[in-house]
């Protein structure tokens, strides 16, 4: 089947606002097995609203639009939908209550235009908006589907979710089900590489790669009859492909993050960590303060962005930042060790290098970084050679640290469990 996307906004098409519905609404899709050939993005205007809308109705079957269903004059997509199907509107008393209780539990007055939120065009299925007033719905036009939501994504999103993915997963033959492996430690040409085999001979299952910062995710989708078959079908896939990347897999849940499971894999061997910190300035901690319930083995994160923080804070001698310069591997290790002895922790990360766009030279060119992991005594320093602007050297620091904290952990695991006399 095939789905057309719809965003509507003058907002949009002047760049105020990003359309992340339209990329939201396009991966969800994707996974349903919707082929999804155009995307258009229209201001508030009838005219051509109309023409966008009847165009994406001659071509395809669902025809998801977004935005626009506000209170508001310059809110006409219900009233457009509406005409070009061809479907009078009525006061919906169920979407009247929800609006009278919406704004009575909040204590504001309802507004006269309001009301226009409640109306809904005949042969529609109204959706629920726990999140606001204006209900989204579809209209059954035919054979094809009109699917009007709400513009904000606090109330589009779970729309889609509860409402709008169990009405078309019905409307679909079969199912579509995926599996995510996460992988992190090898680069997305090598994971590639490694499954040419694989996605050269793939029908159904299919494998997709997308290239995360310092992660990669396989995406295995299988279409079958029903949930169990699927399942099946994704099974030896999803084996295969951990028996070929083994430990760099760092989960298969598609909630998972690599900061949780490297939470997870601290707290259940009962150790506890602090970052140190340079030029990624408090992004790893931020990262790892993400994850619910990491009071459990995050301790504390320093930010020591000048020669003087490292040395007062975490003791960095005033020697070593002389001879070999603050980016440099020693002194990497002597932030984890000096965080070591303040905060005591098992595990200490600490990061240290040129995020840019100044500061740079031919020997210690911009992307360099260190990162050092200490666990229980032993340290490991790598270097980096990273590429982008501030903002991405940055980013991939914390995602190249938390790759190499996990390795560190595995290692140290592997020679405890096996070392032990
Ligand atoms: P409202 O009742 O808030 O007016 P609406 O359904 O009429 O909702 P719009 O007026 O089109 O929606 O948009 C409201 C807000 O929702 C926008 O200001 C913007 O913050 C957000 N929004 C709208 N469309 C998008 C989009 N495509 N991607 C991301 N955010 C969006
Ligand atoms: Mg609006």
């Amino acid at each position: 089947m095939i789905v057309e996307l719809i965003s509507v906004g003058t907002e949009i098409l002047l760049g105020n606002i990003v359309n992340t519905n339209a990329a939201f609404l396009s991966e969800e899709c994707a996974k349903l097995g919707l082929a999804c050939y155009y995307q258009t993005v229209v201001g508030d205007n009838e005219e051509r609203l109309t023409e966008t809308l009847k165009t994406a109705l001659s071509r395809a079957d669902i025809v998801i639009l977004g935005g626009g269903l506000g209170p508001t004059q310059d809110d006409l997509t219900k009233e457009v939908a509406a005409k070009v199907c061809n479907k009078p509107m009525h006061l919906d008393e169920a979407s009247k209550k929800h609006i009278e209780d919406y704004f009575n539990s909040k204590g504001v007055k309802i507004a006269e235009n309001n009301w226009k939120q409640a109306m809904i065009p005949e042969d529609s299925v109204v959706l629920e908006n726990p999140n606001g007033t204006a209900p989204g719905v579809i209209i059954e036009y035919g054979e094809k589907r009109v699917v009007l939501l709400p513009g904000p994504p606090n109330e589009l999103i779970p729309m889609f979710n509860d409402s709008v993915k169990p009405y078309l997963r019905k409307l679909l033959p079969g199912i579509i089900l995926s599996k995510t492996v996460k992988v992190c430690g090898i680069g997305e040409s090598s994971v590639e590489k490694q499954i040419e085999d694989l996605i050269n001979a793939q029908t159904n299952p299919t494998i997709a790669t997308y290239a995360k910062t310092g992660e990669v995710h396989l995406r295995v989708t299988a279409s079958a009859e029903d949930e169990a078959a699927a399942k099946k079908l994704l099974k030896p896939v999803v084996k295969e492909l951990k028996n070929r990347f083994g430990t760099y897999i760092y989960s298969t849940d598609e909630n998972v993050t690599l900061e949780m499971s490297i939470a997870d894999l601290l707290i259940a061997n009962d150790l506890t960590i602090s970052t140190v910190e340079s030029c990624s300035g408090g992004l790893l901690a931020g990262r790892l303060i993400n994850v619910p319930g990491v009071s459990e083995t995050f301790k504390t994160g320093f930010v020591t962005y000048s020669n003087k923080a490292k040395r007062k804070l975490v003791g960095v001698k005033k020697s070593t930042l002389e001879k070999y310069g603050a980016v440099s591997t020693q002194v990497a290790k002597e932030m984890a060790e000096g965080m070591h002895d303040v905060s005591k922790a098992d595990v200490v990360l600490s990061t240290t290098g040129i995020a840019g766009p100044d500061g740079g030279s031919e020997q210690k060119p911009v992307g360099l970084v260190y990162i050092c992991c200490y666990v229980r005594g032993r340290m490991t320093v790598k270097e980096y050679h990273l590429h982008g602007n501030r903002a991405k050297i940055r980013e991939t620091a914390v995602a190249q640290a938390l790759v190499l904290l996990r390795s560190c952990l595995l290692e140290y695991f592997s020679e405890n469990t096996f070392g032990k006399e």
